[in-house]
């Protein structure tokens, strides 16, 4: 049963955070907000910060952040409703409940959970005593998994028969089919979604079973795996294998090891690195660095991360920098993969997890193993090679970092490579888009400053603001949430979940700036940037030329005339103009 929308506003408005949190960690004020040792990562010094009149709290260490609902259930493992109603208690509330949507989503919900741990216990049960599972049994020995390992993953075996699971557990049609866990064949009769496979439960990351992964017996028929459909309680892009029981050991080690399978995370285990996960049947995706990232801020990936090339190692630099994360990649020997060497030789599967080197590091290194260094040309080939995964990455001194390496390693000067970089880098790589300026810019400066200051000061600095004025599209679309709603709480709901998380962490920082100031340098970077971007297209337009020119006469005058308060609106009316008139 859900409870009453305007009862959840109740007990919101009357909780007070502080004290909430106070029952948890220890906290001290510091200018207008509370600060303490976060209770959802380890750490020494205090970065977990709240804002108490908003309600709102924020973590700088591992982005951790809500209200007094969502700390009460992730500090205790609540569901939504149970955490509303332990507030409410406390506030003295009576809630009320109702039968709409959210509490049949609700109920929905768990009745296909209920329907997965039952499959979940069924099958392991097949696995442990079925005779029909002989063989199974025999393979997974063979893969040194004892009674601890199919007992501690819950693995199971689906019968080779295309309706014994059904059977055995009369479902109704709707939950066998919406839980994923089989369907109504031609003849109308409840048929097994999976047969002869050893079975892999995934669980979510509270540890409720959601889908399966199926794994052929080697010599059987069928793809070597077969994962659940997508459910309403599975989505393949958010969901990681394993991120229920590894999460005690992510946390307290920093880091959390990503492979390719079931199996290789099962070895990782077995090898005494209870931090492992995997991808169900996908690729990394940005859902995932967005689940991960709650946990630790390194990750360590335990497959060939090179061979997926370019394009894979972009959006891992892409991701490092949305969610602040270091993406590191163990060293393994091609073609071993954790599964095996857990089994073979754990020592080396320890030994590569603790040596993992950034990404980029383990790309370039990749390059020159593979160069002849011994010779000039050879050295020169190896330098340019080695310069073109350098030159992948989107941030300026991390790319110089390397470009010394490679210097040193090729014997060329550091600057010749600077020069080289910087030409192949006009010439419009890839990696551009990553460093456009208009996506790019001010990342800490006036635009963040602004945006700081709609959120504490809304009343007397977003009135004089204008969307023209933001560059970078995450600090627009906070912007946007801002200027469109009443409160804080309901512009950080509207917004997306980059622009929402913006809008929390802006929440517990302090804003000092006086706005004037920074309303003035936000409205100069503007116009500036359209000066810049004007002046190109005189350069490049020769029949516009004239018409361009008078604009960028007068864009300059204007400029000069900042701070004037009628300069700046007069300044922000033409930007808005003329970013509308370029669509
Ligand atoms: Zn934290």
């Amino acid at each position: 049963m859900g409870i009453v929308e305007e009862d959840i506003a109740r007990v919101r408005a009357a909780t007070d955070l502080v004290e909430v949190a106070g029952e948890h960690i220890q906290t001290r004020r510091v200018g207008r907000r509370w600060v303490g040792l976060c209770p959802f990562h380890a750490e020494k010094t205090a970065s977990f910060s709240i804002n108490a009149e908003e309600g709102l709290y924020y973590c700088f260490g591992c982005q951790a952040k809500g209200d007094a609902i969502t700390f009460l259930r992730e500090v205790e493992h609540l569901e939504f409703a149970e955490a509303v109603e332990r507030l409410a208690s406390r506030a003295g509330i009576q809630l009320r409940y109702d039968d709409a949507r959210e509490g049949q989503d609700r109920k929905r919900r768990s009745r296909l959970i209920d329907a997965m741990e039952a499959a979940v216990e069924w099958y392991h049960q097949c696995l442990l005593t079925s005779d029909g599972a002989a063989s199974a049994r025999g393979y997974l020995r063979s893969r040194g998994y004892d009674g601890d390992v199919v007992r501690r993953f819950k693995l199971g075996w689906a019968p080779d028969d295309w309706d014994a699971f059904s059977r055995a557990l009369r479902l109704p049609t709707d939950v066998l089919s919406q839980a994923g866990l089989g369907f109504v064949n031609r003849r109308g009769r409840h048929q097994d979604a999976f047969r002869a496979r050893v079975m892999f439960p995934i669980y979510d990351t509270a540890g409720a079973p959601v889908a399966f992964g199926g794994r052929i017996l080697p010599g059987g028929d069928g793809p070597k795996y077969k994962n659940s459909q997508e459910t309403a309680i599975y989505a393949k892009r958010r969901t990681l294998y394993a991120l229920n029981w590894a999460k005690v050991d992510v946390v307290t080690a920093g880091e959390v090891i990503v492979c390719e399978g079931y199996t290789d995370v099962i070895g990782c285990f077995q090898a005494g690195l209870p931090r492992a996960v995997a991808t169900c049947g996908t690729a990394l995706a940005d859902e995932h660095f967005r689940t991960l990232k709650n946990f630790t801020r390194r990750i360590v990936l335990a497959y060939d991360a090179d061979a997926a090339g370019q394009a894979a190692a972009e959006r891992f630099y892409e991701w490092e920098q949305r969610y602040e994360v270091d993406v590191a990649v163990a060293p393994l020997a091609p073609g071993t993969d954790p599964g095996d060497l857990a089994r073979s030789d754990p020592g080396a599967l320890l030994a590569a997890v603790k040596e993992a080197k950034p990404l980029l590091a383990f790309r370039l290194e990749r390059v020159l193993a593979g160069a002849e260094l011994r010779t000039p040309e050879g050295r020169a080939r190896g330098a340019q090679a080695a310069m073109s995964v350098v030159s992948e990455h989107p941030d300026v001194l991390v790319r110089d970092q390397y470009l010394m390496q490679v210097a040193d390693r090729c014997r060329v000067e550091p600057d010749r490579l600077r020069a080289a970089l910087s030409s192949t880098s006009r010439r419009g790589r890839p990696w551009q888009q990553l460093v456009d300026p208009r996506r790019q810019s001010d990342r800490g400066g006036p635009e963040l400053e602004a945006l700081r200051l709609a959120v504490h000061k809304g009343d007397e600095v977003v009135h004089r603001l204008h969307e023209v004025l933001f560059a970078d599209e995450l600090h627009l679309a906070a912007f946007r949430a801002v200027a469109s709603s009443a409160t804080l709480r309901e512009a950080i709901d509207a917004a997306d979940p980059g622009a929402a998380e913006l809008l929390q962490r802006l929440a517990v920082e302090e804003a000092h700036a006086d706005p004037d100031d920074v309303l003035n340098l936000i409205v100069h970077r503007a116009g500036e940037r359209a000066l810049h971007q004007l002046e190109a297209e005189v350069r490049a337009s020769e029949e516009r030329g004239p018409e361009l020119s008078r604009a960028v006469g007068w864009l300059k005058l204007t400029l000069e005339r900042l701070p004037d308060p009628e300069a700046a609106s007069a300044l922000v009316a033409w930007l808005a103009q003329w970013g509308h008139n370029r669509g």
